[in-house]
């Protein structure tokens, strides 16, 4: 361990100096408080051991300082004093010193008030590493709780978190964003006729078609089921009909066999959303709601296609999200 002896005598510094030594502790010496500070500047001391009277800069204030500025870790303090006045001792601890010995000193009593340091410091040590797994690992399940298993892309959850700050982002700065709803087509049937392993896989295969047709500013999310719901910043009406009949094309590109469908492949019926600055609208959640409208005539008209909710449409009596005709 490395520990910094601050000492203006001569003879209790280069006591210090050699005893600690043997133990096989690295020992650096400074003979003030801002000689100190200096070798404290360069890092790795963890143990200081500072007489309280030293010339300028005194233990005391040497103390406060280090507790005022903690980037390296822990510092353990041990002031070295001839004031064993009870009250001069609390104000050192006040401070923010550890421990302290009054001098003359016993040198096998200062040995083992250093292994009582030594002791609170692994522990210190020991606990932010703790605290660092534990980060990470918080990290990680953060990560993981907005994340779809299946489809390995967001959940509902982070499509909340996500549309809540494009929305606000919208508002702000009068820019348009689009909202598209992806429903595979007739999906029952398929699971009935391929089995629900199938329909795993095929799910898993559409989302990643769509992450990969879509722009690097556009984000997918699994709303539910067999629903995606795809966020596309600084689109417009005609902007978003081509972006979803571009996911679209994509999805029956995959030549994905299904009976139960009426083109006999893999299908998706859209329905798209625009917010606008002057749309009538204002929540995020009228957006998506315009845009399950326009997904529902999608399906009435026979799905495998894309509709586009019109801002002259009225916003009448609605389905909820996710109820098809
Ligand atoms: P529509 O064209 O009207 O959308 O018909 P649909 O059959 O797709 O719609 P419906 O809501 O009746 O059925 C959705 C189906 O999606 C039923 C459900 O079992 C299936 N599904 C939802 N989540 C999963 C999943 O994680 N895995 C599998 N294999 N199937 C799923
Ligand atoms: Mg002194
Ligand atoms: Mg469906
Ligand atoms: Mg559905």
């Amino acid at each position: 361990m490395k520990i910094l002896v601050v000492e203006d005598n001569l003879v209790s510094r280069t006591l210090l100096q050699k005893t600690l030594d043997n133990r096989g502790h690295e020992i650096v010496t400074a003979e003030d408080g801002q000689q100190a500070l200096e070798i404290l500047s360069r890092g790795g001391v963890k143990l200081v051991i500072a007489d309280w009277m030293l010339p300028g800069l005194d233990g005391l204030d040497l103390c406060r300082k280090i507790r005022q500025n903690s980037d390296d870790g822990y510092v353990y303090f041990i002031m070295l004093t001839g004031k064993d006045q009870k009250n001069e001792i609390i104000e050192g601890l006040e401070v923010g010193a550890d421990d302290y010995v009054t001098k003359p000193f016993d040198i096998e009593e200062l040995k083992v008030r250093i292994r009582a340091g030594e002791r609170i410091l692994n522990l210190e040590k020991e606990l932010t590493e703790k605290n660092q797994r534990l980060l990470q690992f918080n990290n990680r399940l953060e990560a993981l709780a907005s994340i779809d298993p299946l489809m390995e892309i967001g959940n509902r959850r982070s499509f909340y978190t996500t549309i809540a700050k494009v929305h606000d982002r919208a508002c702000r700065y009068s820019q348009p964003y689009g909202l598209a709803i992806c429903d595979i087509d007739c999906f029952k049937a398929y699971n009935d006729t391929y089995g629900h392993m199938a329909g795993d896989r095929v799910l898993k295969s559409a989302a990643q078609a769509i992450k990969e047709t879509i722009r690097t500013s556009d984000e997918v999310f699994r709303f539910g089921g067999e629903e995606l719901v795809i966020i596309m910043p600084n689109q417009d009406l005609e902007a978003m009909k081509i972006a979803a009949e571009r996911i679209k094309n994509a999805l029956s590109d995959l030549e994905i066999e299904h009976r139960g469908s009426p083109s006999g492949k893999l299908s998706a019926s859209f329905g798209t959303a625009v917010f606008n600055d002057s749309s009538a609208a204002n929540r995020w959640e009228d957006i998506l709601d315009q845009a399950d409208k326009a997904l529902y005539r999608a399906k009435a008209a026979g799905r495998n296609r894309v509709e586009c909710f019109s801002p002259a449409e009225k916003t009448g009596d609605t389905l909820p999200v996710g109820e098809k005709p």
